[in-house]
C-alpha cells in the first residue's frame, strides 16, 4: 500500500454570520474552496459567531444555504457538523477551548488587565498607524497591584498580551513576502474583551490550531492580523498555517464593499443572477478566467492557481453595479 508523504491540506472558510454574505465573502469562500479542492484537501466551515450580539441566529443557516446554492461544499464543521476532534465549529460554543489556550499563553507571555476605553485611547492621542488603527501606547502595561484593584472595583478590564520587539516574516500565497514588527506595527493586543468575550485574535488561533488548519484564505483587510497570529502560534510552539490574503472588492468609485452594502448581499444578488453567472464573473474579475462566462466552482478546479489571482483590490464594473 502506498502512503502519501504529506498530510492533506486542511483549509477553511470562517465567516462571521452577521448578515447575508456579500460578494467579497463569496469570492473568499470560492478561492478558499478552490485552493483546497485543487489540492484534494479537506474543507472546513467555521462559523465565527463569537460576538453573538452581532450574529442573528438565522444568519448561519442562511450562510450554509447560500454556500450550497453557490455549489461550495465542506467536509467538516458548519452549524451542525464537527471538526476532526468531534467538536463543534460554532465559535459561540467553543469557550472552553479559548480558556485552555489562554491558560497556556499566560505561562508563555505577559498578559495584563487593561482598563483603557477606545475613547480614552483616542483622547490620549495614541499613535495611529498608516491604516488608521491605533497602536496601544502601553498605558496599563505596568500598573501596580493596588492600581489594578482600585480600577477593577470600578469596571471590568480587557486582557492584553505584551508583544516583544520582534519582526514576523511570512510569505503570503497571494501577495508574496510580508514582514511586520510586533512592537512598532501591532502593539499589545486584546485577547479577551472587558465583557468577557474572547477576542478574534485568540479565538482564530485557538481554532486554526485545534482544527488542524494548514491553509488560511481570507480578505486582505485581515493582513494586519497575521503577524500577531503567527506569533501566538510560536508561543504555542506549533507551526502556523500558510496564508493567502485575497484582494478586496470595491465599488466602481473605489469604495470598499461591506456588509452594509445590502444591495450587494446574496439576498439581492440571487434575484438577478444564477450561481454560475456570479461564479463566472468573480472568476474573471479575480484573474482565473478570461471570458467571465457562467461556470460552476467544480469546473474552475483545474484552472485554479494562486499565480493567476490578482493581488490588487478589484473594482466592480459599473455595468454590474447598475444591474442590481
Ligand atoms: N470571521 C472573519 C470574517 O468574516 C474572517 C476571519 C478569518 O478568516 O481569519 O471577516
Amino acid at each position: 500500500m502506498s502512503v502519501s508523504p504529506h498530510p492533506p491540506v486542511r483549509g477553511r472558510f470562517a465567516p462571521t454570520p452577521s448578515g447575508r454574505m456579500h460578494l467579497g465573502n463569496v469570492l473568499c469562500a470560492l478561492l478558499a474552496w478552490l485552493s483546497v479542492r485543487a489540492q484534494q484537501g479537506v474543507m472546513l466551515l467555521r462559523i465565527e459567531d463569537l460576538d453573538s450580539a452581532r450574529c442573528p441566529s438565522s444568519a448561519a443557516d442562511m450562510l450554509e444555504a447560500d454556500l450550497r446554492w453557490l455549489g461550495l461544499d465542506w467536509d467538516e464543521g458548519g452549524c451542525t457538523g464537527t471538526d476532526q476532534n468531534g467538536e463543534t465549529c460554532l465559535q459561540s460554543r467553543r469557550t472552553k477551548h479559548y480558556e485552555r489556550i489562554l491558560h497556556i499563553l499566560e505561562e508563555k507571555a505577559h498578559l495584563y488587565p487593561c482598563f483603557c476605553s477606545r475613547s480614552e485611547l483616542h483622547a490620549a492621542q495614541a499613535p495611529h498607524l498608516s491604516d488608521g488603527r491605533i497602536l496601544y501606547p502601553g498605558t496599563c502595561r505596568a500598573l501596580t497591584a493596588e492600581q489594578i484593584a482600585e480600577k477593577r472595583a470600578r469596571h471590568a478590564p480587557a486582557l492584553r498580551i505584551a508583544v516583544p520587539d520582534e519582526t514576523i516574516r511570512f510569505t503570503d500565497l497571494c501577495r508574496g513576502p510580508h514582514a511586520e514588527n510586533l512592537l512598532l506595527e501591532c502593539g499589545d493586543f486584546i485577547l479577551r474583551r472587558s465583557d468577557g468575550v474572547f477576542a478574534y485574535q485568540l479565538a482564530v488561533v485557538a481554532d486554526d490550531w485545534e482544527m488542524g488548519v494548514s491553509e488560511v484564505v481570507r480578505g486582505s483587510d485581515l493582513l494586519f492580523s497575521t503577524a500577531r497570529q503567527i506569533w501566538l502560534f510560536q508561543l504555542l510552539e506549533t507551526a502556523p498555517p500558510v496564508y493567502a490574503h485575497i484582494p478586496l472588492l470595491l465599488a466602481p468609485d473605489g469604495r470598499r464593499l461591506s456588509k452594509r452594502d445590502a444591495d450587494l448581499d446574496l439576498s439581492r444578488l440571487r434575484l438577478h443572477f444564477s450561481s454560475q453567472e456570479l461564479v463566472g464573473m468573480l472568476a474573471q474579475l479575480c484573474g482565473l478566467t478570461e471570458s467571465g462566462r457562467p461556470v460552476s466552482p467544480q469546473e474552475l478546479i483545474p484552472l485554479f492557481s494562486w499565480d493567476k489571482v490578482k493581488k490588487e483590490d478589484i473594482r466592480l464594473p459599473s455595468a454590474f453595479y447598475q444591474k442590481v
